[in-house]
């Protein structure tokens, strides 16, 4: 057991925990990580640095943590998964393992996604997929020098998902456009 959560163990871990729990998302609430995020321990334990007693998570879903019995839950419940489930998913680490500034590439990249078809959107009031499609991985591509349109469908997949205020909605031409969600009354 580590005492010290150290900089560069977290470094280190985080890769890991990214290709453990599929992917740079909250524990609690499964949004993606673009702002700032925490390595939350499980057991509560902050001297308790066994991979398994970590997990990545939005800083504010930790504090609702404190009030929240479900969050508590889901804390528990990953725990005894991840104890389970033993260290196997550590094995060939370094054949996959994402450096940090890969990591920061993709937090950049979605951040300019979400700006971009945000402004568009308040531009226009909608933005065409199609459109989206083929311009945010050209921009991308120019700015950051990464970006594909692989990259690009991941993205507006998660930034219309159900739990944002954006959709895809088709008109009656069967043309896709993202737009703000319609809030029910
Ligand atoms: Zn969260």
């Amino acid at each position: 057991m580590t005492k010290y959560h150290t900089e560069s163990q977290k470094l280190k871990d985080l890769p890991k925990l990214i290709r453990r729990d599929n992917g740079f998302v909250c524990l609690y609430c499964k949004e993606p990580l673009t702002g700032e995020y925490i390595f939350e321990h499980l057991n509560g334990n902050r001297h308790d640095n066994r991979i398994e007693n970590k997990a990545l998570a939005h800083q504010s879903c930790n504090i609702k943590k404190i009030s929240s019995l479900e969050f508590q839950l889901i804390a528990d419940e990953k725990l005894q998964q991840n104890e389970e489930m033993g260290l196997h998913y550590l094995e060939d680490s370094t054949a996959h393992e994402e450096n940090s500034s890969e990591i920061e590439i993709n937090v950049s990249l979605f951040n300019f996604h979400k700006k971009y078809i945000t402004e568009q959107i308040v531009i226009e009031g909608r933005y065409a997929f199609n459109d989206a499609i083929a311009e945010l991985p050209f921009l991308c591509q120019q700015r950051f020098s990464h970006g594909s349109e692989m990259t690009t469908r991941r993205y507006l997949k998660q930034l219309t998902s159900k739990v944002t205020d954006l959709q895809i909605i088709k008109d009656d031409k069967n043309k896709k456009w993202i737009c703000k969600r319609e809030v029910l009354n």
